[in-house]
């Protein structure tokens, strides 16, 4: 009997567990892809691409459809939707289709890769937050105020915040005024590369902001945005982009599945606790922290289990990377970052990373040859 494997979420996570399954030309397995947007988002460029000129849209957006045409038609199915229900018990997901239809979707197999998102009262490009069409609308609005703007506020210095300060300065750091606010006394956190990167972004003329956490932002009548911080301290500027508060895509999974911070409770297996054919990847688990590479790791880590389970055999502890890396760009020529506990020169972090912010990869993932 063929069995129904649904996998929610088109991004790293979802798409890489898909190709994995369909590879194996399984022909009593079925993969349901439910994605809300048409397109793979390679939004570790999206930091570049609010620098009119630097990315092209076909480039940093890529229809999945295509990708997948090279399965057999009767293999999967491809649903624009997004998850708004879940029934662990019942075995079924609901989905919001186009037109307001809904349609409630059973599965032998279910993959939660549905991601995270920042969850700020301004709409921010730097995750597939909604359709094609809306983000590729946020990163041209957002590309349009920045060339516009004479004074651009950076709101968070984690990685986000650094790469997005750094792009912008790269461009206008002599011409514009570019602050970046942190919310403690360092940059990164207490990240080894913090030092690193806050030097590199003096180098570009941010102002860093330091102890000086945004807690709301106005628009005025002046098109400007007012933001307040944590000490009443308001700033007023051109553009405001925040990059805090990064927010598990997971509400419409019952929150006994769910830990405190909301991100999904799974087991050595990847495998949703409480349960025996749900399983979970990437910033859903944000464990141990949220990253591409790491999703990937954990997509085939839950690829090969639900081909296990397939064959009724025992799940294996899912595989993690052998080394955490921390890769930050910092404008078109500079980076800062470890790997593991060692310190990576500038140099070094720019040619794997800042020089092109992964697109070549992009091709990869999209079209599965990494899974
Ligand atoms: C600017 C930036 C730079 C980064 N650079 C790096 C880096 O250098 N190295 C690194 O390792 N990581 C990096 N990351 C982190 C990386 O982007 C994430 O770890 C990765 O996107 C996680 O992939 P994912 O598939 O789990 O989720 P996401 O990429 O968040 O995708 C989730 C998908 O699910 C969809 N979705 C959401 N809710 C629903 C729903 N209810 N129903 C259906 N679909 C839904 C979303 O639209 C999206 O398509 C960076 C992140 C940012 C923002």
């Amino acid at each position: 009997m063929v069995q129904r494997v649904v996998i929610l979420g088109g991004s790293f996570g979802g798409l890489h567990v898909t190709h994995a399954l369909l590879k194996k030309r399984n022909k009593d397995l079925k993969v349901i892809l439910v994605s809300k947007n048409s397109h793979f988002f390679w939004n570790i460029a999206s930091v570049r691409a609010i620098v009119p000129g630097q990315i092209k849209d076909e480039d940093i957006l890529r229809p999945i459809a295509p990708a997948l045409a090279r399965y057999p038609s009767s293999s999967y199915e491809f649903l624009i939707g997004e998850a708004t229900g879940a029934d662990f018990a019942s075995n079924t997901v609901t989905i919001a289709l186009k037109d307001g239809i809904t349609s409630t979707v059973p599965y032998d197999h279910l993959v939660l890769a549905t991601g995270a998102n920042y969850d700020s009262e301004v709409p921010t490009p730097w995750k597939a937050s909604n359709s094609y069409d809306e983000i590729l609308s946020l990163l041209h609005s957002t590309a349009t105020a920045a060339s516009q703007a004479n004074h651009i506020t950076v709101a968070g210095a984690g990685a986000t915040g650094v790469e997005v300060a750094g792009e912008l300065a790269y461009e206008w750091g002599n011409t514009k005024q570019i602050v970046l606010l942190s919310g403690s006394s360092t940059v990164l956190g207490n990240d080894i590369a913090g030092p690193a990167a806050a030097n590199e972004l003096k180098k570009l003329n941010v102002t860093i902001k330091y102890n000086a956490r945004a807690v709301s932002s106005k628009k005025l009548d002046s098109g400007k945005t007012e933001v307040t911080l944590e000490n009443g301290e308001t700033i007023t500027t051109d553009l405001y982009l925040p990059t805090t508060g990064m927010s598990p895509n997971t509400s419409y999974i019952p929150a006994e599945y769910l830990l405190g911070n909301k991100t999904v409770d799974v087991d050595e297996f990847l495998r949703v606790k409480n349960t025996t054919n749900v399983w979970a990847v990437g910033d859903v688990v944000s464990k141990p922290r949220a990253g591409f590479m790491i999703t990937q790791k954990q997509a085939a880590s839950a690829a090969k289990n639900i081909e296990l389970a397939l064959q009724s055999k025992q799940p294996v502890p899912a595989k993690g990377l052998p080394v955490d890396i921390l890769a930050c760009a910092v404008g078109r020529g500079r980076g800062a970052g470890r790997m593991g506990s060692i310190k990576l020169p500038s140099f070094g972090v720019w040619l794997a990373k800042g020089k092109t912010l992964g697109m070549p990869m992009a091709a990869g993932y999209i079209d599965g040859s990494v899974a």
